[in-house]
C-alpha cells in the first residue's frame, strides 16, 4: 500500500476511547499476562485509560482477541500471542501476571498444562521481573484456602486443600505460584504483590466457561433449567469485575508485599443465587439439581479487613447491580449472534 492509501485507511478506522496524557516520568510500561481474558481485558482497559503503555501476552486458551480489539493499533497498546510456559524477555516497569485458566472445566481440561502454566509461567515472569527490575503482581485465588475450615477466610489462614483431587492442578498450582513469588522476593529481592481473588463476574466472562454466573445467566436467557450442582447449600461471595480492577491497581501501587484478599463479602447459597438470577432475568425457568463436583468447597467468604486497612479498598458495586450489567452484556451478545 502507498502511504496515501495507508493514511486513508488509518483515518477510517474507528476512533479510540480518549486516554489520559501522562508525562514520560508518570507513564509506565506494563505487561499483563492473560490480558485477553475476562479480568485481564478489564484491567487493560483501565491501564490504557490511565495513559500507560500496555503489552498483553496471551495464548488465547480461554481469552479472545475480541476482548481487547478496541485497542488494536493504539500506539500505547501491543498484543502478543505467547505461552507463558516459554520464557519471554521485554523491558517493562510492572507485570500483572494473570495468565492461567480460571474456571473448573477449563483448568481441569488439561491439568498438567494448568500446573505447567502456574509453575513454569510464574517462574518465567518472576525471572523476567528479576532481570528487568519490574514490580510483579500475582493474581492468586481464594482456592488456596481450599474447602475452608475457617469462615470467613482471612489471609492468615493456611487453607485446606486436597493435593490429589481434581481441583489440585489449580489450587496447588496457585499455592506454588505464591511460594515462588515469596522465594524470589526473599532470595532475589524481587518487588512482589499477591492478590487472592474471590469469585468475580462481569461482562466478557466466557459464556461457555462453566462458572456459575455465566451458566445461570445463559440458561435463564435461553429459558433452560438452571443447573444447581449438589443441594445448593454451598456458598460463594461474588464481586463485580470493576471492584477487582480497582483493588489490583491499588495493590500494585502500594508498598505492601503480604497477600491481600480481594472479594465482596456478600455471601449467597448457590440456591439463593439461582433465585436472584431468575428474578433479574425475569424468566420462569425451573431449577434442576445435578451431582455435586468432587471437592467442591462448601463455603467461601473473604475477610477483607486487610484490603480495607492497607488499600482503603472495599467493593462499591452491589451484586444485583453487577448482575444487571452482566445480563445486559450477554443479551447484547446473543442479539448480535455472537454467542
Ligand atoms: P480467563 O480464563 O478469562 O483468563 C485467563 C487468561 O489467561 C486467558 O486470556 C487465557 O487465554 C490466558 N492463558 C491461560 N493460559 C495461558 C498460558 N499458558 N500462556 C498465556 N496465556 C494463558 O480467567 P479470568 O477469570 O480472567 O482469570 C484471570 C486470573 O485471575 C487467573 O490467574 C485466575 O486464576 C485469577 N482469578 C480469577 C478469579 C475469577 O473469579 N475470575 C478468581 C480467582 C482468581
Ligand atoms: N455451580 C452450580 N451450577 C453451575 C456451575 C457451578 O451449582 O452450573 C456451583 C459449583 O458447584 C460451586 C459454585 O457454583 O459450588 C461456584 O462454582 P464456579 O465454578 O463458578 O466457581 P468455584 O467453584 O471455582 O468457586
Amino acid at each position: 500500500l502507498d502511504s496515501n492509501t495507508m493514511t486513508i485507511f488509518y483515518l477510517h478506522q474507528k476512533s479510540f476511547l480518549p486516554v489520559k496524557s501522562l508525562s514520560q516520568k508518570e507513564k509506565k510500561r506494563i505487561l499483563v499476562t492473560g490480558g485477553a481474558g475476562f479480568v485481564g481485558s478489564h484491567l487493560v482497559d483501565r491501564l490504557m485509560l490511565m495513559g500507560h503503555e500496555v503489552i498483553v501476552l496471551d495464548n488465547f486458551f480461554t481469552g479472545r482477541k475480541n476482548n481487547v480489539s478496541h485497542w488494536m493499533n493504539h500506539p500505547n497498546f501491543e498484543l502478543i500471542r505467547h505461552d507463558v510456559v516459554d520464557p519471554f524477555l521485554i523491558e517493562v516497569d510492572q507485570i500483572y501476571h494473570l495468565a492461567c485458566p480460571a474456571s473448573p472445566p477449563h483448568y481441569q481440561y488439561n491439568p498438567i498444562k494448568t500446573v505447567k502454566t502456574s509453575v513454569m509461567g510464574t517462574i518465567n515472569m518472576l525471572g523476567l521481573a528479576k532481570r528487568v527490575k519490574a514490580r510483579f503482581l500475582l493474581t492468586s485465588t481464594s482456592e488456596v484456602y481450599g474447602d475452608p475450615e475457617e469462615h470467613p477466610q482471612a489471609e492468615t489462614y493456611w487453607g485446606h486443600v486436597n493435593p490429589i483431587g481434581p481441583r489440585a492442578c489449580y489450587d496447588e498450582g496457585k499455592r506454588v505460584a505464591e511460594t515462588l513469588t515469596y522465594s524470589y522476593m526473599h532470595q532475589d529481592d524481587v518487588d512482589v504483590r499477591v492478590a487472592r481473588i474471590f469469585n468475580t463476574f462481569g461482562p466478557r466472562m466466557n459464556e461457555n466457561d462453566g462458572r456459575v454466573v455465566s451458566n445461570f445467566i445463559m440458561q435463564a436467557l435461553k429459558g433452560e433449567d438452571l443447573t444447581i450442582y449438589g443441594d445448593g447449600s454451598q456458598t460463594r461471595s461474588f464481586q463485580y469485575v470493576h471492584d477487582l480492577v480497582d483493588g489490583l491497581i491499588l495493590l500494585m501501587n502500594k508498598d505492601y508485599t503480604e497477600p491481600i484478599n480481594l472479594g465482596n463479602p456478600d455471601e449467597y447459597t448457590i440456591r439463593e443465587f439461582a433465585e436472584l438470577i431468575r428474578n433479574e432475568v425475569n424468566c420462569s425457568c425451573n431449577i434442576k439439581t445435578l451431582p455435586a463436583p468432587t471437592d467442591d468447597p462448601k463455603k467461601r467468604k473473604p475477610d477483607i479487613t486487610r484490603a480495607e486497612q492497607i488499600l482503603g479498598w472495599k467493593p462499591r458495586w452491589p451484586v444485583k447491580q453487577g448482575i444487571g450489567e452482566t445480563v445486559k452484556y450477554f443479551q447484547i451478545q446473543m442479539e448480535a449472534d455472537l454467542l
